[in-house]
């Protein structure tokens, strides 16, 4: 190969590793939970999207293993060739039904879900309005289709009332509002009740990305939608997150975008069919989501005792009330520093730091899971505070 393009390649990792913002993988050689096990140890795992700790639940690893037996490995088609199975409809039907929509429609990911959903539904005449801090794989799909863009300061309603406003001065034929329900690095709700109030001012459809939501936040764990009291029109997810943690996304909402859809996204039109073993294990995890009440219940209370003990400590958080709880740090290498400490003491837990988030916003974002017992909690606030004097931190 071209010896000037990997010294190119290596002159940019090397970049990357001088910044301080190498991202460095560590093997779990185990089940995803609680405690896991990284190499010959067991670590406190804070840093996991498995809310409800369903990851490693005996029954939807039976489901799993049935749909092996019963359908074999994998679909090896798309969807619209020979790749769906009536468990494929199932779970779609399901999960329209969890969320209260007509109908879903399922991708190999929600990043995938996201990068589907603009470019089939909208087309030049339609603008699309983005919240400033949504999901790469929002700003990726925003990109993909030919609708105007713009963008709206993360949550400023005066901002997205100004762009609506805008919107409709350019002639725009529909407007869709786009934001994350949750948004991942802050750990901070949409505040979709105003998001709601200005789209029927504007006429203009919202789309919330619920992946931090689905499962575990709202009545039911319906999302954020239900937990604010808001309609909201079409809902991205996951299963890969709290609903099991294996793979897979989805978008749910009224039936004609989803028939369009089915014809006209292209990472569903040119991407294999969810794996039978993944789709049934799904299924399962949304059946246990909706049971889940006490597993709900544990997460928030694990999440205000977490939150409290930190801030007791003197560590500096972001406000909130989701289960994500950010640490703020502010340069990468006090985030990797303290990461390092944490991981001394047995606690799990990464340092974000740019692209991620912001430059000089790096921080270690905790997250809770019904998978912790307050124990593991107790154990983790106890490392933090020794490992946070330790660098000077607090
Ligand atoms: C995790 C996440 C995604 C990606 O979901 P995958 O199913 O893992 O591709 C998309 N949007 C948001 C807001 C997320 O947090």
């Amino acid at each position: 190969m071209n010896s000037g393009f990997l010294k190119h390649l290596q002159g940019e990792l090397d970049g990357i590793a001088e910044a301080g913002m190498l991202k460095r993988e560590r093997q779990i050689t185990g089940p995803q939970g609680g405690r896991i096990a990284v190499g010959h140890r067991t670590m406190v795992n804070l840093c996991a999207n498995n809310y409800l700790g369903l990851a490693d639940h005996p029954e939807i690893a039976t489901s799993a293993i049935d749909a092996i037996q019963h359908y074999g490995f994998g679909m090896a088609s798309v969807r619209f060739i020979c790749g769906t199975l009536d468990l494929h409809r199932e779970l779609e039907q399901a999960t329209a039904k969890f969320l209260g929509k007509d109908d879903s429609i399922l991708f190999a990911a929600c990043f995938d879900a996201n990068g589907g959903l603009f470019e089939s539904l909208l087309g030049p005449e339609d603008a699309i309005i983005s919240d400033a801090l949504n999901h790469a794989s929002i700003i990726d799909g925003v990109r993909l289709s030919k609708a105007k863009r713009y963008r709206y300061g993360s949550s400023d309603m005066d901002d997205l009332e100004d762009q609506l406003k805008l919107a409709v001065l350019e002639g725009s034929r529909f407007r869709l509002i786009v934001t994350d329900g949750v948004f991942s690095m802050d750990g901070h709700i949409a505040k979709l009740a105003e998001i709601r109030a200005l789209a029927d001012k504007y006429d203009a459809i919202i789309a919330v990305d619920d992946c931090h939501a689905t499962g575990h936040l709202g009545p039911k764990g319906r999302g954020t939608g239900a937990l604010t009291g808001a309609e909201v029109d079409i809902i991205t997810g996951t299963f890969g997150k709290t609903l099991g943690g294996a793979m897979g996304g989805f978008i749910a909402g009224p039936q004609q975008a989803i028939d369009l859809l089915r014809q006209r996204a292209r990472p569903y039109l040119f991407s294999n069919a969810l794996a039978p073993a993944v789709a049934a294990g799904s299924l399962k995890a949304l059946e246990l989501a909706d049971k889940a009440d006490d597993l709900r219940a544990t997460l928030m209370a694990h999440t205000r005792r977490f939150r409290a003990g930190l801030a007791e400590a003197g560590f500096d958080l972001l406000e909130g009330e989701t289960p994500i709880i950010p640490v703020m740090l502010g340069e990468a290498t006090k985030a990797q520093d303290l990461a390092a400490a944490l991981d001394k003491r047995g606690v799990y837990v990464a340092g974000f730091f740019f692209p991620v988030v912001p430059k000089g916003k790096a921080r270690i974002r905790t997250q809770m899971s019904a998978a912790l017992s307050q124990d593991d909690v107790d154990f983790a606030i106890g490392a933090f505070a020794e490992a946070g004097r330790e660098l000077g931190i607090i």
